[in-house]
């Protein structure tokens, strides 16, 4: 928990939020400045700050709410689609310091973009580069293994 943290106070009722459901570990809201209607926010109920630093329990219930909530907010706001992501450190635009997945229903013609669109590469990598940065996030994720 955080004092100051805007979404450790929706979880303490301190600043009030549209819920739409919470379990032990999670919490989901609507966005307060919806991308587009129903835009919601998944939450873990601890405060961590990015995805890496989360516990393997609060990664899989983020996930688990995540899944069961993703069909009911298409069919409530009557959408095909949605748009799920997660702004992960300051650089990628993350402003709320707290792990947060936002859920945004897409329709065919909203004028949305995708994700892969959000950063360009200056140039396209060689075969060899590509190897080569495998290799490395090999490296330094055998810890899966
Ligand atoms: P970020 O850029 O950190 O991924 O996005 C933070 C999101 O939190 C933004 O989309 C913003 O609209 C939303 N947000 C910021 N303050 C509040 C708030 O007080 N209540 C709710 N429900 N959402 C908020
Ligand atoms: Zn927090």
């Amino acid at each position: 928990m955080s004092d100051s943290c805007i979404f450790c106070r929706i979880i303490r009722g301190e600043i009030p939020s549209y819920k739409i459901y919470e379990d032990e570990r999670t919490l989901a809201f609507l966005d307060i400045n919806p991308s587009a209607p129903g835009h919601t926010i998944i939450i873990p109920k601890a405060h961590v700050t990015r995805v890496e630093d989360l516990s393997e329990e609060d990664a899989q219930a983020l996930f688990r709410t995540l899944h069961g909530l993703v069909g009911g907010i298409q069919d409530a706001l009557e959408v095909p689609s949605s748009t799920i992501g997660i702004n992960n450190g300051p650089e990628s635009g993350q402003e709320i310091p707290h792990v947060h997945i936002h859920v945004i229903p897409r329709t065919r013609g909203d004028r949305g973009r995708i994700i892969q669109g959000l950063v360009q590469p200056l140039n396209r990598l060689s075969a060899e580069e590509m190897r080569r940065i495998a290799e490395r996030i090999r490296e330094h994720t055998s810890t899966l293994d």
